[in-house]
């Protein structure tokens, strides 16, 4: 009888443990998709839709932008001088 108890135990604390491990890799996939090569990013000067791999980067203020263009870019610094 005990052993049934047991083994009940190691179920239910085995279930917890695997539900968790696939939760936490969900969102580890998420936030990996949000920056990953194909994930598309908005322009914020032209609002075209662009790769991360193939935008140009700024930083201002801690924040990363992504543009198409250089000329998106430099606009955008002229409108947020940092
Ligand atoms: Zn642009």
């Amino acid at each position: 009888m005990y052993r049934i108890i047991i083994i009940l135990i190691l179920l239910i604390i085995m279930f917890y443990m695997v539900r968790r491990a696939f939760r936490d890799w969900n969102k580890s996939e998420e936030t990996s998709g949000l920056l990953g090569k194909d994930a598309m990013i908005q322009d914020p000067v032209c609002k075209v839709y662009i790769t991360a791999d193939s935008a140009i980067t700024r930083k201002v203020e801690d924040r990363t932008y992504y543009f198409c263009s250089h000329e998106c870019a430099n606009r955008f610094l002229q409108n947020h001088p940092s």
